[in-house]
């Protein structure tokens, strides 16, 4: 599914254009919260026609691509709110039109093509490649300063070990699931929006080999996409273990070219481990279970990944992307850092009668974020949430995941209340 934060809270707005109406229509946006997510993309090989008159480049010579004359000069933004309509200049514009990245020949326009195209995007820009960051940086930079509240001079440290958690989520909290996922994408491969077809088969198979390698409790099944049938998809889908075709932005952005080959899921027998291969991200891997022990569900994310690591060190001499100032790297600015989005599905009843205007803003300044249970862009419905940490950038892993510890026990508690209040 699409980034939630980079347009999930805006509302359509009608455009001329029918193609961008078609897509804006198809997400329900809100106001933007304070701070949020994007995603991206285009790319050297089968961009969608209807979203670019640039030439492809090949795989073989991506350096061949011509600029026509039209796209000399800096086209039109149509998300105005967006932080690339705040941040692009014709200064920046001109700097970069004509370079290509080293890894995938991936271009300014490509990055920007969801702002260009659709008038509801937040952040708006996408990277095609690690090089993006540092290749298009002027762009780059003030917008994940602006987007993750952060200043000049920031550097970003990862952490993960849990015996630093201190204290559980509330024995009194009705949680009915915990969750953890992290992005991770491999140096030397693009990024989803501008990977090639050959690195992206690559990069299945280097996966391959890494679930091979997992045993014990993290032994499981890889199942790629093509071939799958139908009804094992609905029910992984169903069940809220897989990603479905059809975002908007992902396909814009280039993130859907040539699906489904190279894409898959992973996951061990309990199913309590998974890893989605190829979707916006290159690796989206996922601790989750029953109940709301975020404590052990971080344990084994942590565990899971170093295994991971491990295995394409060794299978294939390769490393996660991992940026000395920006954290780990993702398509999508909004993701950079930690890449990690930990969410509780929990029952508010109280915050529901109070109204989700009410809980979002508490959510806020708690550093959390509040959603529907059916992903991002399934709406709120009922008083079951999903309740996640706000950051991922700045703050190490440790750091979320014991905000939101402390965070959902205050929302519990501040529940009792508001359930007297409304006679519950
Ligand atoms: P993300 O983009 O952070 O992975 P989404 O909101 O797109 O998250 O959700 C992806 C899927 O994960 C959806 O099917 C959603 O219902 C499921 N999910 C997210 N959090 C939880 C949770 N705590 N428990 C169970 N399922 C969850
Ligand atoms: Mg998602």
């Amino acid at each position: 599914m699409g980034c939630f934060e980079c347009y999930e809270f805006r509302r359509p707005k009608k455009t001329e254009e029918p193609e961008a109406t078609a897509v804006a229509e198809s997400t329900e946006q809100q106001p933007p919260p304070p701070v949020t997510e994007t995603e991206t993309t285009t790319t050297t090989e089968a961009t969608p026609a209807s979203v670019t008159t640039e030439p492809e480049p090949t795989e073989s010579k991506p350096e061949v691509v011509e600029t026509t004359t039209a796209e000399m000069s800096m086209p039109e933004i149509k998300s105005k709110d967006s932080l690339v309509h705040k941040y692009m200049t014709e200064e920046i514009w001109n700097k970069y039109k004509d370079h290509k990245t080293k890894t995938c020949g991936f271009t300014l326009k490509q990055c920007v093509i969801c702002t260009l195209e659709l008038d509801n995007q937040h952040c708006g820009v996408y990277a095609g490649d690690h090089d993006s960051y540092n290749d298009f940086k002027d762009l780059f930079d003030p917008i994940v300063l602006d987007y993750h509240g952060l200043k000049e001079g920031f550097a970003h440290k990862s952490d993960m070990d849990p015996s630093k958690l201190v204290g559980a989520t509330s024995e009194d909290a009705d949680i009915h699931s915990t969750r953890i996922r992290v992005g991770r994408n491999i140096e030397g491969f693009g990024l989803s929006p501008g990977i090639t077809q050959t690195q992206r088969q690559d990069m299945e198979k280097l996966m391959i080999k890494a679930f091979e390698s997992l045993e014990g409790d993290f032994a499981g099944t890889y199942y790629p996409l093509t071939g799958m049938d139908e009804t094992t998809r609905q029910k992984l889908v169903d069940d809220h273990f897989l990603f479905m075709s059809g975002d908007p932005n992902l396909i814009l952005s280039g993130m859907e070219r040539d699906w489904p080959e190279g894409r898959g899921i992973f996951h061990n027998e309990a199913k309590t481990f998974l890893v989605w291969v190829n979707e916006e991200d290159q690796l989206r891997i996922i601790s989750m279970e029953k109940g709301g022990d975020i404590n052990g569900v971080f344990k084994r994310l942590s565990e899971g990944l170093r295994l991971i690591e491990d295995s394409i060190k060794k299978n294939g001499d390769r490393v996660f992307s991992l940026d000395p100032k920006l954290g780990y790297i993702t398509s999508c600015p909004t993701n950079l850092g930690t890449g990690m989005r930990a969410s509780v599905h929990i029952d508010l009843p109280g915050w529901g009668k109070e109204g989700n205007d009410k809980l979002k803003a508490r959510c806020s300044e708690l550093g959390l974020q509040p959603r529907g249970t059916r992903g991002e862009s399934g709406g709120m419905t009922g008083h079951t949430y999903d309740i996640s940490n706000k950051h991922r950038l700045g703050y190490s892993e440790v750091q979320l995941v014991q905000n939101m510890i402390d965070g959902v026990n205050k929302l519990v508690e501040e529940d009792k209340a508001l359930k007297t209040k409304h006679g519950l």
